[in-house]
């Protein structure tokens, strides 16, 4: 058994990992056949793409999936931690899980992902739902199958936590959502420490992958016809640092946007680590798309210094205009706090000047969440969510006017969509734009989902555009 520590989980030193190649113990390969598996998955891309891996392993073991965890022989929930409202959800489904196993015995509960790395949490799950079969964490995913296969062996719950990353795993099985747009990690962990955040201690320390384990991912999937990739990691822009000496997320793009892949996109930046060099890659390539998410959290400089984001309002308007000036026609989207502890009107009105100076395309707003561990969690926090939650409504007519301002914009303008699905409207189809924007259009002839088509704008809505599709 091993159990999450904060403690551990905060300690940033040099010490070594190496990278190790993933190999499927042949003792427990197909096991499980004719078992049913449910996976839910929470949260964010990286939390998505690690059920792909997470789907594999289960398939590997014999499993196969269900859509309806009422019909599945074994349920794990890819947990997420970042806002208390992901919490409750997974407890909720906890919830409806205790139920179900009173009516199938052998039901086998597992959970994983970022809510397992915390300690309050597995101590809840060891005393108040003992019907859970396994937990692992984010750092031993690979080790899935074992602790799969020791649970239902031992019927003994099994609690598999590690807070310090080991080594970097290459080679783990993937099951992709689709065939025409894959993430691709480049880097774990973060060590930004932002004083509200919790995937410093939850995902651990920054390790980049090696150039060429990406480089020949990437390979792979543009042999298999992949039109869109996206570099995955909780803060992309630090690639490299702890690998090698001159070479960056800068180089790398440009090394992806060299290839023939039709579609590049990376995902999520801090400002912090955000090169000229970058910037000049972006606007240099067209296969890079033209989109951008900077998370600027605040506007006021005050709060950025208490949130320990390490940059101003006027350094990050900086590379925000820069961005704007050397990208052609970059769309920027962004994630803002409201109700920060300590937060005051005047604050929460730097925010609003900000967005009034930046007009971003799309942004996700939240109302703060205090995470257990975290520095910001200690804060006093004077301000009612009532009126948290009228500042949130301001700053959300606010910026949704930008939307469709921007939106407006590009009404007449033809623009590439990879799709992504038929609305169930005959010839209407749905997809993204290489700004990221969701395009609703309808076509004279069948097109298949995975295709890049040119589609002139006809209207623009405040979340999504609507058009035809020219030749
Ligand atoms: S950079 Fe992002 S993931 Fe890292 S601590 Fe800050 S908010 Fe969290």
């Amino acid at each position: 058994m091993h159990l999450p520590d904060y403690k551990e989980a905060r300690t940033r030193d040099k010490r070594e990992y190496k990278r190790v190649e993933y190999s499927f113990s042949d003792d427990i390969k197909n096991k499980y056949i004719g078992k049913k598996f449910h996976l839910k998955t929470y949260g964010c891309q990286m939390n998505e793409h690690d059920s792909e891996n997470i789907e594999a392993l289960l398939i590997a073991l014999g499993f196969s999936k269900v859509d309806d965890y009422l019909d599945a022989d074994l349920v794990l929930l890819n947990t997420c931690s970042i806002r208390e409202n992901a919490h409750n959800k997974a407890f909720g489904m906890l919830g409806r899980l205790k139920h179900r196993k009173q009516e199938k015995k052998d039901l086998i509960v597992g959970l994983c992902g970022c809510m397992a790395q915390e300690a309050s949490v597995v101590e809840e799950i060891m005393r108040d739902y003992k019907f859970v079969n396994f937990v692992f964490g984010t750092h031993n995913m690979y080790q899935l199958p074992e602790i799969i296969d020791r649970a239902i062996e031992e019927n003994k719950q099994q609690i598999e936590v590690y807070s310090r990353e080991g080594d970097l795993v290459e080679g783990l099985p993937v099951v992709r959502a689709n065939n025409y747009k894959a993430y691709v990690n480049i880097i774990y962990g973060c060590n930004k420490f932002c004083t509200y955040c919790i995937v410093p201690y939850t995902r651990g320390m920054e390790r980049s992958r090696e150039k060429e384990d990406i480089l020949k991912e990437v390979d792979e999937l543009i042999k298999d016809g992949y039109k869109e990739i996206t570099l995955l990691g909780q803060n992309v822009n630090a690639y490299g640092k702890d690998l090698y000496d001159d070479y960056t997320l800068g180089d790398l793009l440009e090394e992806i946007a060299l290839k023939d892949i039709p579609r590049v996109r990376f995902m999520t930046s801090h400002p912090w680590d955000f090169t000229d060099r970058m910037i000049e890659v972006i606007g240099k390539y067209k296969n890079i798309m033209p989109s951008v998410h900077l998370p600027v959290q605040s506007g006021s400089s005050r709060i950025l210094k208490l949130m320990g984001r390490r940059y101003t309002k006027e350094s990050y308007l900086e590379l925000f205009n820069k961005i704007k000036e050397v990208v052609p026609g970059v769309s920027i989207s962004t994630d803002i706090i409201v109700g920060f502890p300590g937060e005051t009107e005047e604050d929460f009105l730097e925010t609003l000047d900000l967005v009034n100076k930046c007009k971003y395309d799309n942004a996700f707003t939240f109302i703060f969440s205090k995470r257990e561990g975290t520095p910001a969690c200690k804060l006093d926090d004077p301000v009612s969510l009532k009126e948290k939650e009228e500042r949130l409504q301001r700053l959300n007519e606010v910026v949704n006017k930008y939307f469709l301002e921007n939106n407006k914009k590009l009404e007449g303008k033809v623009v590439p969509v990879l799709v992504e699905g038929v609305s169930d409207k005959k010839n209407m189809y749905f997809g993204y734009s290489d700004t990221n924007k969701l395009i609703n259009f309808e076509s004279d002839r069948e097109i298949e989902v995975g295709s890049i088509v040119n589609v002139e704008i006809t209207s623009a809505k405040t979340w999504s555009l609507d058009g035809r599709e020219v030749k």
